[in-house]
């Protein structure tokens, strides 16, 4: 009787453990995600107006596009 409460406390704790680790990863993530979205300036696609993140916008002298395809029929 005592083991089995033994082993269901320990099951509980490494429950509970893993539920908080999961939500540190989670926060983590969460985290990394909102500093890159600080960092990175939005830009909108001249051709459908389509914000994008510069990085990934491609430009076309002064002006950016969502995607190669509207960089080329603008
Ligand atoms: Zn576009």
């Amino acid at each position: 009787m005592n083991i089995l409460r033994l082993i269901a406390i320990f099951i509980v704790i490494w429950l509970l453990i893993r539920i908080v680790k999961n939500y540190r990863n989670r926060a983590k993530l969460d985290a990394s995600r909102r500093n890159s979205g600080n960092l990175g300036t939005m830009v909108k696609c001249s051709h459908c107006g389509l914000h994008v993140p510069k990085q990934e916008a491609f430009r076309k002298g002064s002006r950016y596009y969502c995607s190669k395809q509207h960089a080329d029929e603008d």
